[in-house]
């Protein structure tokens, strides 16, 4: 069974090619300035080299198409033909309260995943269009639906509600929906595994700690809480993002400055977080450079972001009750010892140890505690992908 996963954004556009079999991806690549001048699609075969195509994509058809094409091109593809591919599984990022699990697409849900997109008025749209246009192209071939937000549908009220008048959640759905869900899932159930562990025996505080970072506490297989929010602003402190903030700063901004929705938004989203702190970079990597030649606005910065990721360890702890284990992912967290070790630094009381030589790794599942240690510390690099094939091939299977 071959299954391709599909990530559409509003310009770009990922994809990885699977054979279910054995879970070997058989190709990846990535489509850029889809509707921009200058679009360029980078086709990755396994075992082959790369393939870059150089030609206009006005739009998602155009792109998805010549997906397909250099997938089952004689010389750069990896099948014969599309009719290879079994299923399609397409990243949603917003799923609402509606679907708590990946769906199989039928016409009805298409319509109604139309309703959930102004609750992510920039991420769904696009992922609709990735859609409507593989569908186009590929008509007879089964489509799923793989929610971020899907993994944090277990939350109770109690960790989800906002404290606002209880009409907005009734007639907006004002309420905690949390994100990255498809990665928590993955690196809970995959450190589980690795610990050799029941995961329904399990209390695990999982980081995903990239661009955009996020916290969840994961209780027997199921999340209890998580960092991001309504939006994916909440939460840690971001590259570019504030995450948790007094809400009446926006209101002070509001009014004291003149500035209106649009300004906050975008000053929220686009120029705070570490950048805005430091005002060097949104990048980890240039900050940990930057910090380590004195800057002391990137010190600042870093200090601020480990601190915060402390703080929602121990909440979630709290929450949990207790801590089996604490599971580090995403670009900073898979690839920096010296994040991880500032970030676990006073929380040793929770009962671990950080072996040095295992944390050293970088982009590689490692249990880095030492052997001693109650609470295990892991690095497991996220595989949304999949995740998402694998919900893919189940609710194919199911549906035979
Ligand atoms: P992601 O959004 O998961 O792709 O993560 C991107 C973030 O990970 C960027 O801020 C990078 O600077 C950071 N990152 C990637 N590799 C490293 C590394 N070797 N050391 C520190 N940060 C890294």
């Amino acid at each position: 069974m071959k299954i391709l996963v599909i990530n559409a954004g509003s310009s770009s556009l990922k994809y990885q090619l699977y054979d279910m079999t054995n879970e070997a991806v058989l190709a990846k690549g990535l489509v850029e300035r889809i509707g921009i001048e200058g679009s360029v699609l980078t086709h990755r075969p396994e075992g082959k080299d790369k393939h870059i195509v150089k030609t206009p994509m006005p739009d998602h058809k155009v792109a998805i198409s010549l997906v397909l094409d250099s997938l089952s091109d004689p010389s750069v593809g990896v099948i014969q033909s599309p009719d290879e591919i079994t299923a399609v599984g397409h990243r949603i990022v917003h799923g609402g309260e509606k679907y708590s699990k990946s769906v199989l697409l039928s016409k009805e849900l298409i319509q109604e995943l139309d309703e959930v997109s102004k609750l992510a008025p920039l991420h769904n749209p696009p992922a609709l269009i990735g859609i409507h246009a593989c569908q186009e192209l590929m008509p007879k071939t089964p489509m799923t639906a793989v929610f971020d937000t899907s993994f944090h549908q277990t939350m109770e009220p109690s960790a989800y509600m906002y404290a606002l008048p209880y009409e907005l959640y009734e007639s907006d759905k004002i309420r905690r929906y949390g994100f990255h869900g498809t990665s928590h899932k993955y690196v809970s159930q995959r450190a589980a595994e690795l610990l050799i562990r029941n995961i329904e025996d399990m209390k695990i505080v999982t980081c995903h700690l990239g661009n955009g970072s996020s916290v969840t506490g994961v209780k027997y297989g199921k999340a209890i809480d998580t960092s991001m929010g309504f939006t994916p602003l909440a939460g840690l402190i971001m590259g570019t993002r504030t995450g948790d903030m007094d809400p009446a700063i926006v209101t002070y901004l509001m009014a004291e400055k003149g500035w209106d929705a649009k300004a906050v938004d975008n000053l929220m989203n686009k120029k705070s977080g570490v950048l805005g702190i430091s005002g060097v970079s949104s990048d980890f990597r240039d900050l940990e450079k930057a910090a380590s030649e004195g800057h002391k606005r990137s010190q600042l910065a870093l200090d601020m972001f480990y601190y915060r990721v402390r703080k929602y360890i121990g909440a979630y702890a709290a929450a949990m009750g207790g801590l089996d284990a604490i599971v580090f992912t995403a670009g900073l967290g898979e690839n920096s010892p010296e994040a991880r070790e500032e970030i676990l630094k006073g929380l040793e009381f929770f009962g671990f140890e950080v072996d040095q030589e295992k944390d050293a790794c970088r982009g590689k599942e490692v249990v880095f505690s030492t052997e001693g240690s109650k609470v295990k510390l892991l690095v497991v690099p996220t595989n949304e992908e999949l995740m998402i094939a694998r919900d893919t091939k189940e609710l194919v299977q199911a549906e035979a």
